[in-house]
């Protein structure tokens, strides 16, 4: 991914806020009407960067409709509003996994510098990690492929369309059914197969009913 590079007027805006004392870094600063400019930017960017798709869940939403679309910010700007315009921290995602990600912590460094390394980070991370590398998708169920695929499925909640799949309202707590699929989809001989189907059976048997 590309990280963005803002234009002159804007770039005022972000150094003039890079340059503020860090006590006077507000994470609120974000949605002031100054910032109009620099979002607007920072969205547009991202969308054409990353060919209208989500970050997290790979889907597309093929508009350039800006309210559909929001600004990521890979660390939260309420964890750590110093990165809030930092190119590398930013990328865009559809409204549900910005929303199901929130003010969750991704870092496993405390470092005061911007984590710039893939080991800096528990999720997949758009600008340091290949997407393909830990997360795949059967149809609409998500399988992980790494540690930081199993983390972002977590974070991002992204059993949410197996449990629609599914028929089962909001997401699966338990991602059982993603990974006996997984298996599946892994498996190389026959038997390995068939455990792994009658796994999946069991799985959807067990789903409460409603
Ligand atoms: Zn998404």
């Amino acid at each position: 991914m590309t990280p963005i590079q803002y234009s002159a007027l804007s770039k005022l805006i972000v150094d003039a806020f890079d340059a503020r004392e860090e006590i006077d870094k507000d994470s609120k600063y974000w949605n002031d009407k100054s910032v109009d400019l620099v979002r607007a930017e920072i969205k547009d960017h991202y969308i054409d960067d990353q060919h209208f798709k989500c970050v997290y869940c790979d889907r597309e939403i093929v508009t350039a409709n800006k309210s559909l679309w929001d600004a990521e910010h890979v660390i939260s700007r309420e964890k750590a509003a110093r990165f809030m315009f930092t190119p590398r921290n930013l990328a865009v995602s559809c409204r549900d996994c910005n929303i199901a990600k929130g003010q969750k912590e991704v870092r496993t460094t405390t470092r005061q510098q911007f984590p710039d390394e893939s080991r800096h980070y528990t999720i997949v991370h758009p600008h340091f990690d290949n997407y393909a590398d830990h997360i795949r998708w059967v149809g609409d169920i998500c399988v992980p492929i790494s540690d930081k695929g199993e983390t972002t499925q977590f974070v991002c909640r992204l059993t949410r369309f197996t449990a629609q799949l599914l028929g089962v309202s909001g997401v699966l707590d338990d991602p059982g059914f993603d990974r006996y699929v997984g298996e599946l989809f892994k498996a190389k001989t026959k038997a390995d197969a068939k455990a792994a189907l009658a796994a999946v059976s069991t799985y959807v048997e067990d789903i409460p009913q409603a």
